[in-house]
């Protein structure tokens, strides 16, 4: 598939694209699962009052979730969100703090999907990922990289379309660029730097 759009981005965008401030890998997990429909930087606010009330995996595990939940409200689902980031850190407890490894086991964890996996694999085990939430999703989905309509279905046309060493980037560089320009009701495609590769460009009657 023509790289040509990605490539410019790539060009673009900084090497190091981190959202998340945690580099502990339970505490990595948990954040990205705290970052449901939310965004990283109140996820970054909140979790250090989270470590310090609860520094490791088993006290978590042990935590009154009304406490959990007092802390995280401003998250928002603060109720879901707080059921599963209990139940992960009794399930991972249970397993003497180790966390598993490969997708497929990741995913049988409470609260635990294919987007937060994918985090997971590629910034604690440096794997290759492809990431996909509602950023990458569009822009993907603009520039012509996929097509399908549910977020697996996009990640596995990234995967088949695209050569594995391109994966993570391309998830970090899409994600940063629905964010700066690719914006879901009104994109800015007159200051777009690849506006000329894009079909899916506006016009003055809209999205192509
Ligand atoms: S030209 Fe517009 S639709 Fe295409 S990637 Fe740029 S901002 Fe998005």
């Amino acid at each position: 598939m023509d790289t040509k759009a990605f490539d410019m981005l790539s060009s673009i965008y900084p090497e190091d694209i981190s959202f998340l401030k945690e580099d502990e890998p339970f505490r990595f997990l948990a954040s990205v699962l705290l970052s449901a429909q939310t965004r990283d930087d109140y996820v970054n606010a909140v979790t250090p009052v989270l470590w310090s009330r609860f520094p490791d995996v088993h006290e978590l595990a042990c935590a009154d979730i009304h406490e959990i939940e007092e802390i995280i409200h401003s998250l928002g689902f603060f109720h879901t969100k707080a059921r599963n980031l209990k139940a992960l850190a009794s399930e991972i407890d249970a397993r003497g703090g180790a966390i598993p490894s490969s997708i497929e086991e990741l995913v049988r964890l409470p609260g635990v999907g294919r987007k937060t996996a994918n985090c997971y694999i590629n910034h604690i085990n440096a794997a290759p990922a492809v990431i996909v939430d509602t950023h990458f999703m569009r822009v993907a989905k603009r520039l012509g990289y996929a097509h399908g309509n549910s977020p697996e279905e996009v990640e596995m046309e990234i995967r088949d379309g695209f050569d594995s060493s391109i994966w993570s980037r391309m998830s970090m560089v899409l994600n940063l660029h629905g964010r700066k320009y690719c914006h879901a009701r009104k994109p800015d495609c007159a200051g777009c730097p690849v506006h000329d590769y894009c079909k899916s460009r506006q016009d003055e009657s809209g999205l192509k």
